[in-house]
């Protein structure tokens, strides 16, 4: 089967009915960015800056990171890339930077940590920021953010960034998009705020599901309980695509939600028309979205909503595979 997916890589995920679902590359390792690889995606939907600082035994320096960023800028040509500041913390730690906590995945991770050390964060900054330099497609995102406040923040220290180096280069740099990560809860319930202070959105399924439901994304005593199909989390991801509609946000799914053949049917039934997503799931998740058109999707949704656990979402989600061939 993977190879009739993949003859289809080249050709754009239209649906039956004619609605464009725009699919992106999840990276983190420079191995997997290949100008190749990038072809049958429309861009980068998320790099993660972590995977490089982890492969290496001190913070990396600013020349080191541009050098890094440069290359993956590069490998996406004109098309988006989606560049995510530090997110350590939780379960990605650094050998260099031990953290010591109780409830990591509720701890010191993500733009929490960046702030707290302004010194890192503005080397990552101006690294991006020069990387981008002029000619590339590059959006920042933010990771673990739950307050307008670390938002606010950090447009003052990209500011900053912004303004010393356009003093110290010879050229204008381009100011890229900014976005934050909806994966801690509370963000659901400020996107009219959040719109007014950036361009765009990025789902993280994972960390939401996790705290949504309270359950540790890698305990495997509650694997069976982590669950993005249950019905309360298809509601919040629902309300998620509406609200950025009605406040003119753009968003898009990073989560491995976006990867699953179900989950991608059920995120473009709700409006979703941006997914990010592994290199592995890019040629099935397209060659299914050809196959399905949005009205029969958008009348499952209704039925889906309705179902009062994720086994029951899935079965159904199930039969409409099979009657979609
Ligand atoms: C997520 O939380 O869904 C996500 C994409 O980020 P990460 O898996 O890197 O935490
Ligand atoms: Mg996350």
């Amino acid at each position: 089967k993977q190879k009739q997916f993949s003859a289809e890589l080249s050709l754009p995920s239209i649906t039956t009915d004619g609605q464009r679902i725009h699919l992106y590359l999840n990276a983190g390792l420079l191995s997997g960015i290949s100008s190749e690889i990038a072809e049958g995606a429309d861009g980068i939907g998320l790099y993660r800056t972590e995977i490089p600082f982890m492969l290496h035994q001190r913070f990396p320096s600013e020349s080191e990171q541009i050098s890094v960023y440069r290359k993956v800028l590069n490998a996406a040509g004109d098309r988006p890339v989606v560049m995510r500041t530090l997110d350590v913390g939780g379960d990605k730690p650094l050998p260099y930077f031990p953290i010591k906590e109780d409830n990591p995945f509720l701890g010191w991770r993500g733009i929490r940590l960046s702030l707290d050390h302004p010194e890192l964060f503005l080397v990552q900054l101006r690294a991006m920021l020069q990387a981008g330099g002029q000619g590339h497609q590059l959006q920042i995102l933010l990771p673990m953010v739950s307050t307008l406040d670390e938002i606010d923040q950090t447009l003052v220290y990209l500011e900053q960034a912004f303004t010393e180096l356009n003093q110290e280069l010879k050229f204008e740099l381009v100011r890229p998009k900014i976005g934050v990560m909806l994966e801690v809860p509370v963000l659901l319930y400020q996107l009219q705020e959040v719109a007014k202070r950036v361009d765009f959105v990025s789902v993280g399924s994972n960390d939401l599901t996790q705290y949504l439901l309270a359950v540790d994304r890698n305990n495997p005593s509650v694997s069976s309980l982590f669950d993005s199909y249950h019905p309360g989390i298809l509601r919040a991801l629902k309300l998620a695509v509406d609200e950025c509609e009605q406040y003119d946000l753009d968003i898009s799914v990073c989560g491995e939600l976006a990867g699953e053949p179900y989950g991608a049917l059920v995120l473009v039934a709700m409006g979703y028309r941006k997914l990010s997503m592994n290199q592995a799931s890019l040629a099935r998740i397209n060659y299914i979205l050809r196959r399905v058109s949005q009205q029969d999707l958008s009348e499952l949704l209704t039925l889906l909503l309705m179902q009062s656990n994720g086994q029951q979402v899935r079965t159904l989600l199930g039969s409409f595979v099979e009657n979609n061939g």
